[in-house]
């Protein structure tokens, strides 16, 4: 495929250029401001796949739209469906970045914005291989289908009617999902798993409105000092999740696969330097690469409650709320899951919160 390789290397710096436009697009689809930006993201997904002389349109939903796009009809050829998405998570806390998340920069080769590697980056890669193909060739080789959605980052939860409702369009022998990532520089990965997710927000309430921690404090639950015990009951001190029941559907991992993992050869001091953290931290008995990739996890992502301006503010806070997620692995029920969280967190919360 050497003109193929030619037209990639000739178009390179315009294929960053229309990347860097796309991810200055903010498609943050878990909030409503961005919603015009959202669609925005949509189209100009749809006019990409337009450009190469696909079939492209976007599907409205009950939320963000979804761009499908096909190439034209090879006879004989293996049809192939390519999945991403358009849409960013929320960049927050913005002061943390070093150049500002919709304004893409390029530092040491890398590009840095929001969505980069997550996942217009991917999504734009499957959109301008096929490019050098169409206008090098005159076609793809195979048949393309794309389906690009604007609700990863929420749940996916139209993504569902969708499929159901294409299910005959959508008939393809193989499917590509490039939502994920390399194993390293140069060491590209064929990702067969990924874990699945239970969500929830969990809200304890207590007194009707902030009281005084003079007046009321050792006489009533807290509700932040409650959530922050129900929370602490989810593992015990060496990291080991405590729900009842939370692993009893998983399957060990046979030792082919634990040395199929171990022989990836992970560079965990290099891995641990690169997010700053001094010590790995986890389910005991399991390396570092296996607590990332085949054990369920329990983790806190956000807490509230009480008071946060500057200086103190001596209350007891009326109300205390986390969310929660649970990384889930084969086998495991989301159902059967959230229950048992839930029904953990009633226990261990103490009476006078709700
Ligand atoms: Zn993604």
């Amino acid at each position: 495929m050497p003109q193929i390789d030619e037209y990639l290397a000739a178009n390179s710096d315009r294929f960053v250029r229309e990347l860097l436009e796309f991810l200055r697009i903010p498609s943050i689809s878990a909030d409503s401001r961005f919603k015009d930006d959202v669609r925005r993201a949509a189209k100009f997904v749809h006019s990409q796949l337009e450009r190469l002389g696909f079939a492209s349109q976007l599907v409205e939903t009950e939320g963000h739209p979804i761009v499908y796009g096909q190439s034209p009809q090879v006879e004989g050829a293996p049809t192939v469906l390519v999945y991403g998405h358009y849409d960013v998570q929320p960049p927050d806390p913005l002061n943390e970045w070093v150049t500002p998340p919709f304004e893409p920069t390029i530092r040491d080769g890398y590009v840095f914005a929001r969505g980069a590697t997550d996942d217009k980056g991917q999504v734009f890669t499957h959109i301008k291989s096929a490019e050098a193909w169409v206008k090098t060739t005159g076609q793809v080789p195979v048949n393309l289908k794309y389906v690009i959605e604007g609700e990863e980052e929420v749940g996916s939860n139209n993504l569902e009617i969708f499929l159901e409702k294409w299910r005959d369009r959508l008939q393809a022998d193989v499917a590509v999902i490039s939502d994920t990532s390399q194993f390293g520089p140069g060491r590209p990965a064929i990702t067969h798993g990924l874990r699945g997710i239970v969500a929830c927000e969990v809200t304890l309430r207590g007194p009707k409105q902030d009281l005084h921690s003079g007046i009321f404090g050792g006489a009533i639950a807290n509700p932040v000092n409650a959530l922050a015990r129900a929370i602490a009951s989810l593992h015990d001190a060496s990291g080991r999740i405590q729900i009842p029941g939370f692993f009893d559907d998983i399957p060990p991992l046979t030792d082919a696969e634990r040395q199929r993992l171990a022989a990836l050869g992970f560079d965990e001091a290099g891995c641990l330097a690169d997010i700053g953290v001094s010590a790995p931290f986890g389910e005991p008995g399991c390396t570092t690469l296996e607590r990332r990739w085949v054990r369920p996890t329990c983790d806190v992502n956000g807490i509230q409650g009480g008071y946060q301006g500057e200086g103190p503010k001596t209350i007891i806070p009326a109300w205390a709320r986390a969310k929660i997620t649970c990384r889930l692995v084969p086998n495991q029920s989301p159902e059967k899951v959230a229950l048992a969280l839930e029904q953990h967190l009633r226990e261990n919360c103490p009476p006078g919160v709700t």
